[in-house]
């Protein structure tokens, strides 16, 4: 990564009276979670389950619990790399307002970062919870009972899930007001291991652009919006951010 580049991505978080930070799962990679769309990624290996296939076919959900059960520990025993870190210290010396986050797998909150600040967008891998009711269950207590069956939640016998969002799964509405609020109150939003394709989340940078804010782009290939940012940053990101972020104070 040339020096200039990270100069003017440095120069620009100076400036900036409102930074937030908009992650994806390109963020996580070097935490050993592998992303969907990157070369090791999940859809190399496996087709999305759409929400209302989890809902319908009994096949299906034994299949997301499959995958479910094979990641969980992974995500729970991964730990915050550089890229996390950075952007904690960033919040610390109070340059960073609040992170958005597209990933699951709490590990902003990890680096330090306080639950209050980290605005989740496709929810928690965090615990488990019953579509029909909403009642919570802690992981330990499902895998306990677990046989390769969807689980049923004990009160309702509502199907369980763990509380991320399935694609074709309505959108969690007060974290996407937040989100969207955040994006446009922001003057400079700083775009870290996504590829831009999801919607709604990917809007979020045209929202900051549209309030007249600037956008910074963090990722390793090209994404699907490279062209609206001010400033693209092609690389690792834990790297990267960790090189912006011993400059800036
Ligand atoms: P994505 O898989 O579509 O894109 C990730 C991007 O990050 C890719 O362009 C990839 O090349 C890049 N990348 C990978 N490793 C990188 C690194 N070390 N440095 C810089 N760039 C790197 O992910 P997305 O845009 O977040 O959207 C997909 C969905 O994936 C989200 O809805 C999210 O919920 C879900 N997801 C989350 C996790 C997680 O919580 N860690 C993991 C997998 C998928």
């Amino acid at each position: 990564m040339q020096n200039h580049l990270i100069q003017q991505a440095r120069g620009h978080i100076r400036a900036a009276g409102h930074l937030v930070a908009f992650t994806g799962a390109g963020i996580s990679t070097e935490s050993g979670i592998p992303d969907f769309r990157g070369p090791q990624g999940l859809w190399k290996r496996y087709q999305p389950i759409q929400y209302r296939e989890f809902l319908r076919d009994p096949e299906a959900r034994r299949e997301y619990w499959r995958r479910k059960v094979e990641l969980y520990p992974g995500i729970r025993d991964a730990r915050p790399n550089a890229g996390h870190l950075a952007l904690a210290s960033l919040f610390a010396a109070g340059v960073l307002k609040t992170v958005i986050t597209q990933n699951i797998d709490g590990l902003h909150q990890k680096a330090g970062l306080p639950a209050e600040r980290v605005i989740e967008l496709h929810g928690s891998e965090a615990h488990i919870v019953c579509v029909g009711c909403g009642r919570c269950f802690p992981w330990e207590q499902v895998l306990a009972g677990f046989d390769g069956d969807c689980p049923r939640c004990d009160a309702c016998g509502g199907w369980l899930k763990p509380a991320t969002i399935s694609f074709g799964q309505p959108m969690p509405e007060e974290e996407t007001r937040r989100a969207f609020a955040e994006a446009a109150a922001a003057d400079l939003l700083l775009v870290v291991g996504s590829s831009l394709q999801v919607y709604p989340a990917a809007s979020i940078p045209g929202e900051t652009r549209r309030a007249g804010g600037r956008v910074v782009i963090v990722n390793n290939e090209p994404t699907a919006q490279d062209e609206i940012a001010d400033l693209v940053l092609r690389g690792q990101a834990g790297e990267i951010l960790q090189r912006i972020e011993g400059g800036t104070q």
